[in-house]
């Protein structure tokens, strides 16, 4: 846990409650974290899936590692500590996002074990979906659509998860989807699968 440094500041509690948001969504507030290699296919299942909640009628948003890397965490490159301090933030974010009774997707490769479990424990256990994104590091490498793959081992790019950092793999993930084998829309009916079971969102047609 990181320390709060600034002193004389008070938790203000709001008169709105997360329950009362989520009866007017008629959903409950989750995060959905997933987690694997670069190119293993994170954000293509997070937004196949923000959408597909999202023409059925849910408030889902998907959070990009990239994207958020344009902005928040502009200041953070890869190091393990930026690496750290990446997730720490984005956990963050999920919270608020779930507090406000969203879907909330996470598409980073959140490659430590203990960053994961720092997030998990933010968020709470009971609103962390981790879905572990699983195709061979062969089929990354084959896709590699943004030359990264390429460029780490050409030694262009130090430190790159799979390759010369490493990535943890989830111990007890959710779900597991081998997109070498699963198309993001199967995955997405997976992930809409649990939602329904968990009872985030009702079933089609009640
Ligand atoms: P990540 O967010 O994990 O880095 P991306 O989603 O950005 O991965 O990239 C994965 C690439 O693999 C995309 O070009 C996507 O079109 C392709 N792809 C091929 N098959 C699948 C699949 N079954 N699931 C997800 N992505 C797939």
């Amino acid at each position: 846990m990181t320390e709060i440094k600034a002193t004389n500041i008070t938790w203000h509690e709001g008169h709105a409650g997360r329950a009362e948001r989520e009866a007017i969504v008629k959903q409950k507030g989750v995060l959905i974290w997933f987690t694997g290699l670069s190119a293993s296919g994170k954000s293509t299942i997070a937004f196949t899936l923000e959408h597909a909640l999202v023409e059925r009628g849910h408030l889902a948003y998907a959070l990009d590692g990239d994207n958020i890397r344009h902005g928040l965490n502009k200041n953070l490159g890869f190091s393990a500590e930026d690496r750290t301090e990446n997730i720490r933030r984005i956990a963050e974010v999920g919270k608020l996002f779930v507090d406000a009774g969203i879907v909330t997707c996470t598409a980073f490769i959140s490659p430590y074990l203990a960053d994961r479990q720092a997030a998990r424990d933010v968020i709470g256990a009971e609103d962390f979906v981790e879905v572990y994104v699983n195709p061979s590091l062969a089929v990354c490498e084959e896709r590699d659509p943004k030359g990264l793959y390429k460029k780490a081992r050409a030694g262009e790019i130090k430190g790159f998860t799979g390759i010369d950092d490493p990535y943890e793999p989830p111990t007890d993930p959710q779900i597991e989807i081998d997109t070498g084998t699963v198309s993001p829309r199967e995955a997405t009916s997976l992930i809409i699968g649990l939602l329904e079971e968990r009872g985030a969102i009702p079933p089609l047609n009640k």
